[in-house]
């Protein structure tokens, strides 16, 4: 949607549709959870009581921990995809862009789907390609990491990607703030220990905010000193390290995986079947090995599908093709086949 390659309506269903049968949904906010009562709290006052609680209400986004980016968003050239409703707003401040400093920041910490700060910036640099106004862009990608990318094979993908479009990639540089009067956006630059304040201006700026545990779960007994606010589970069974009755997925859990919705296509069944398990007071046999992916849309017609585990070695899905660079075909793969997928399969519990 950001890089204007497909339309929001198809990127949203409503949940009364995609809401399995048999279930009965609640339609009100968890606020706590006391696991040695077995109730949850909701915003209502009501409690609801369980015999097992799987804990899945995934990450919260901080706009609010960089200062001047709440107000910003939407205006003066600044957008992120990360809200449903600014994705669009990301294509119009990028798709008649001719020239200037286009700056595209990831903030530190763990946040949802890590490639999707860097794919929104190639999907621009090649538009500007193709309108033949790249040499006129100067396009900022700034990191927090000392690398591209986690995996180091598809780190050196990537290396040569932002080098065809000429980006000024910064490593090791915490995005801090915005002043939008001035349109420059501040970062932390971290390279040799230090934490020199830099101000970089920018003409368009594509934001991600810092994101953490939400704070009711920040606050509830379900975290532990070492799960850093988020849900403490075994990162192999997903059960709860205190209590055996409570599961957590998704962005939601402590799990060290890239948090992403592929790694909980493969969580979900070991949720399920180790769930049943603890039903049946047994111990839980299912293990989830930290495979998660990530789709890097490297240009409008080129994805490199970047999957891997807990070992941070690559574990490819099509074993007989080379999933190491570039390629057409997982485009497709991208923009109809994953779609696809998500609607029709995942949400029923099928793929
Ligand atoms: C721009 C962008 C691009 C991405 N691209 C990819 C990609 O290409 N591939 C990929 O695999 N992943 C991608 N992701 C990541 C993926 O969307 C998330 O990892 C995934 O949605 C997390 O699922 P979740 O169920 O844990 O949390 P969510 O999807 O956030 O769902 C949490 C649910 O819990 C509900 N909830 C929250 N709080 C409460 C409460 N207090 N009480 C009751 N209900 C509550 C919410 O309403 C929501 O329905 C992307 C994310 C973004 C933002």
């Amino acid at each position: 949607m950001g890089g204007g390659c497909a339309p929001a309506h198809e990127s949203v269903r409503d949940e009364a549709k995609v809401m399995p049968r048999g279930v009965r949904w609640i339609k009100d906010r968890a606020i706590g959870i006391d696991p040695d009562k077995r109730e949850v709290t909701l915003g209502s006052g009501v409690t609801v009581s369980y015999d097992f609680l799987v804990v899945c209400p995934g990450i919260q986004l901080d706009w609010d921990a960089i200062p001047g980016l709440t107000d910003t968003l939407g205006n003066s050239g600044v957008s992120s995809n990360y809200r449903f409703d600014l994705a669009p707003r990301t294509w119009e401040f990028l798709k008649d862009f001719r020239g200037g400093t286009a700056v595209f920041t990831h903030p530190p910490g763990a946040i949802k789907c890590p490639g999707a700060p860097q794919k929104i910036a190639y999907l621009a640099a090649h538009w500007w390609q193709q309108q033949g106004v790249l040499d006129d862009i100067h396009v900022v990608l700034v990191l927090p990491t000392a690398t591209m990318f986690s995996v180091p094979e598809f780190s050196r993908v990537l290396e040569q990607v932002v080098d065809r479009y000429g980006i000024d990639v910064r490593f090791r540089h915490d995005f801090v703030e915005i002043d939008p009067q001035a349109r420059e956006a501040i970062f932390v630059n971290r390279n040799n220990g230090g934490s020199e304040r830099v101000a970089v201006a920018y003409d368009v700026l594509h934001a991600v905010p810092p994101q953490s545990a939400p704070d009711w779960i920040k606050k509830s007994p379900l975290v532990t000193d070492e799960s850093g606010g988020y849900v403490a589970v075994d990162k192999h069974t997903l059960q709860h390290v205190r209590w055996p009755d409570v599961f957590a997925l998704g962005d939601a859990g402590n799990t060290p995986n890239s948090k992403t919705g592929a790694a909980i296509r493969k969580q979900a069944p070991v949720v399920v079947k180790n769930l049943l398990a603890a039903m049946k007071g047994r111990d839980p046999s299912q293990k989830y090995d930290g495979y998660a992916s990530c789709p890097l849309t490297t240009a409008r017609n080129k994805m490199l599908l970047a999957e891997f585990d807990y070992t941070l070695k690559p574990r490819p899905s099509f074993p007989l093709i080379n999933l190491q660079k570039e390629r057409r075909d997982m485009w497709y793969l991208k923009r109809w086949g994953l779609p696809f997928l998500y609607w029709n399969l995942m949400l029923r519990g099928r793929a």
